[in-house]
């Protein structure tokens, strides 16, 4: 008989893959989690350079190639005003990896992660891969974390907690005085903040903050990742900052699993943050328009949303049967509880879709919450 690792028989598939499946053909497809932008021409056209070149054919360094760390670098200089070494820097493939090296790397067989509920599906799985318990916290009413809730929630077995703004799948933004309150939190518990922060430039209302700023050094690690920030999914590129010590263990993973990120992506990422920006603007400008339309019609049908200040997901409450209604009338949404208990009484709606087809969605969403 097979056996398998406990590890593994904890988790499963992502539900919102299982609800794909289910889509009829003519279903409108309001549970992506991907900009509908294509990747910028000039990022495209940089790594097709690098590989007519031969530029690209063999292992990089594990860390990554030191032009596009001190790209990195230089992105945290210029966004955020600090100064990180590209030694502290790793190269992976995505924020996924990201988060799964930060979190193998800092997680034993029963320690305790902090994570949002709701929250990103990963957080759950890469917490139990690495034998660890994740411990959900509860949102406040506006979908942000609040740091007391997450102080309040350790224990003695607590060594990391996960923080997320703007937030998936709630498109929340917390206000920058929380980021450095979970910042301070992490020094003054001595334990580890993980702050996912791919969402950083799809901000509409309020100011991003990143937890480098909260001057907590080395109890902040940061995942990053082009997928968002440039519409760049499928070159599967992002980046995790650590104190020296961190990156040292988390290379250690990232050397075994991965040995370096995609060759030709590390070209584009740095193409893409050395290059012209206007894909952040019209992104972000697009989203925030769409952003708008949806929160007015929910609002309108009698559903109450906390209005996203980022990201492109909106998360209001519905009655229950909300999710298998739309379904059956060809809109697909998510069902909270496919990210944390406390996510069962709202469903979460994408943006990520341009507009006329975004309103048939919503056309078909009335429809469906007016059959129950
Ligand atoms: N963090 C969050 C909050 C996300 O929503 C995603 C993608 N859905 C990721 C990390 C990982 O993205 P990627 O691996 O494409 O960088």
């Amino acid at each position: 008989m097979v056996q398998f690792a406990p590890r593994v028989e904890s988790i499963s598939i992502s539900a919102i893959r299982e609800l794909f499946e289910v889509a009829g053909p003519d279903s409108i497809n309001l549970g992506i989690g991907q900009p509908d932008f294509p990747t910028p021409a000039h990022v495209r056209a940089a790594a097709t350079a690098a590989i007519e070149a031969g530029e690209v054919d063999a292992y990089t360094p594990n860390n990554g190639q030191l032009a596009t760390r001190q790209a990195i670098a230089a992105k945290s200089r210029r966004d955020q005003g600090v100064p990180i070494e590209p030694e502290r820097i790793i190269l992976t493939a995505g924020g996924s990896e990201a988060l799964h090296i930060a979190i193998m790397a800092h997680v034993s067989p029963g320690d305790e992660v902090l994570i949002p509920d709701p929250g990103f599906v990963s957080y759950d799985a890469l917490v139990r891969l690495a034998g660890g318990r994740p411990v959900p916290v509860p949102l406040r009413d506006d979908l942000t974390l609040d740091p007391a809730a997450v102080a309040a929630a350790m224990t003695d077995d607590t060594v990391a907690f996960i923080i997320n703004s703007p937030g998936n799948p709630t498109g929340a933004v917390s206000p920058p005085e929380d980021i450095d309150a979970f910042a301070a939190l992490a020094a003054e518990s001595e334990t580890l903040c993980i702050s996912d922060e791919v969402y950083e430039y799809t901000v509409f209302d309020g100011t991003f903050r990143s937890a480098l700023e909260g001057g907590a050094g080395e109890h902040v690690v940061v995942v990053n990742s082009a997928s968002k920030l440039f519409s760049m999914t499928g070159w599967r590129i992002g980046w995790v900052i650590g104190s020296p010590d961190r990156v040292t263990r988390m290379l250690r993973v990232h050397q075994y699993a991965q040995a370096c990120a995609t060759a030709v992506s590390q070209v584009a990422l740095r193409a893409a943050l050395e290059g012209p920006q206007d894909i952040v603007t019209e992104m972000t400008t697009t989203f925030a328009r769409r952003r708008d339309v949806v929160v007015g019609r929910l609002e309108a049908m009698g559903l109450s949303v906390p209005t996203p200040g980022g990201a492109f997901y909106a998360m209001p409450q519905v009655p229950e049967g909300f999710a298998q209604a739309c379904i059956e009338n060809d809109v697909l949404v998510v069902p909270g509880d496919a990210f944390g208990a406390a996510g069962a009484d709202r469903v979460r709606i994408s943006f990520a879709t341009e507009m006329a087809t975004l309103e048939e969605g919503l056309d078909r969403m009335e429809t469906a919450l007016a059959s129950l």
